[in-house]
């Protein structure tokens, strides 16, 4: 299979209706000023939202929830009332499965408390998704922009870090990427996904107040590009379902908009005139299969292969390969983490 069309969108949005500064409109109108084409709002503990999901001229608006306790946060999508925050981890899980929902890891590995932030981690990593696990998905914030910007924050770097904020951004933590690695490895399907989390937090510098971030600005970072065979449809619910059953598939892959834009990567294993793409499964009872990768721009680019790194490049990489696993990309500029697809998954 291979997908004929790419669409950009963000998620873990806070609006006026939890702690966020943007009303709906506002929110609205610079997800499109910055190209996006779906967004899914998650105000904390709240469905508020809910009368703007839809379209509004091009953007695709999804309104689920944050389920947010003092720590361990889940992002609840497709359930129609808000889950209690009162449940433990995987109570309050097993209730957006059993509403027939599914939802998103929300900043797993938080280590660090500071004057901007407390600890959100997510505690006990041996709750990955609900009780009934298998033949569910669940996803996992790789990458939370908050997180990572908010965790590089110290006393003497804070003025510098609110003026050039991409100073203070760099990478997913490695523990996340691993126990993402182990969980798809065990069979225990988890799609990955970058996180803006969005407030336009307002905060007092020696200078007068500044916007953490504004909104336009967190639209043009992690980016989620959604592979699909077919466009988005027009009517709003089948749109919508359409973005759940990419992100459920892992037929996705993000990548950090502020080092430049990829909205046409190859990532796919092929043998003769069949191909495989991000999300699908491939076998090698027929032979060995040829991964190939371009992320069309000249950044350092590496394969990894069951938590290892298979083979590295520059722009592209053809790679013949013979063991089952779980495959992906993954892109860098320099040391900064730029691209990360979900995987390929291999079978004998
Ligand atoms: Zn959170
Ligand atoms: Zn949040």
């Amino acid at each position: 299979m291979s997908s004929s069309f790419a669409y950009p969108g963000a998620l873990h949005i806070h609006t006026t209706y939890s702690d966020g500064t943007g009303s709906f409109p506002e929110v609205i109108a610079a997800a499109r000023d910055a190209g996006l084409s779906w967004i899914i709002v998650t105000d904390h503990d709240s469905l508020e939202g809910a009368p703007f999901a839809g379209w509004h001229d091009g953007l695709l608006v999804i309104v689920g929830h944050e389920i947010t306790p003092d720590r361990n946060h889940f992002l609840a999508l497709n359930v129609d009332t808000v889950v209690s925050n009162q449940l433990p981890p995987q109570d309050f899980i097993d209730e957006v499965y059993a509403r027939g929902g599914f939802g998103v890891i929300a900043h797993p590995d938080e280590r660090v408390k500071n004057s901007f932030k407390d600890i959100y981690r997510w505690d006990d990593w041996v709750v990955d998704g609900p009780r009934q696990r298998e033949g569910s998905v669940v996803g996992l914030e790789l990458w939370n922009l908050m997180s990572d910007w908010g965790e590089h924050l110290t006393g003497y770097n804070k003025e510098l870090i609110f003026l050039l904020p991409r100073l203070g951004i760099s990478s997913p933590s490695p523990a996340t990427l691993a126990w993402w690695d182990r969980l798809n490895i065990a069979g225990r399907r988890t799609f990955g996904v970058g996180g803006v989390d969005a407030h336009a937090f307002k905060q007092r510098v020696p200078w007068g107040e500044v916007v953490v971030f504004p909104y336009r600005w967190l639209f043009g970072t992690l980016t989620n590009y959604l592979l699909m065979d077919v466009p988005l449809s027009h009517d709003a619910v089948t749109a919508t379902n359409q973005v759940y059953a990419a992100l459920i598939g892992g037929r996705s892959y993000f990548v950090n908009r502020l080092d430049g834009d990829a909205p046409a990567i190859i990532f796919a294993a092929r043998r003769g005139i069949h191909r495989y793409g991000i999300g699908d499964t491939a076998s090698l009872s027929d032979g060995p299969l040829l991964i190939e990768a371009d992320v069309g721009a000249d950044a350092y680019i590496r394969i990894i292969a069951n938590g290892d790194v298979l083979t590295s490049g520059v722009r592209c990489i053809r790679q013949s390969i013979t063991e089952a696993g779980v495959y992906r990309l993954e892109g860098y500029w320099g040391s900064k983490s730029w691209l990360f697809s979900n995987p390929i998954y291999v079978s004998e």
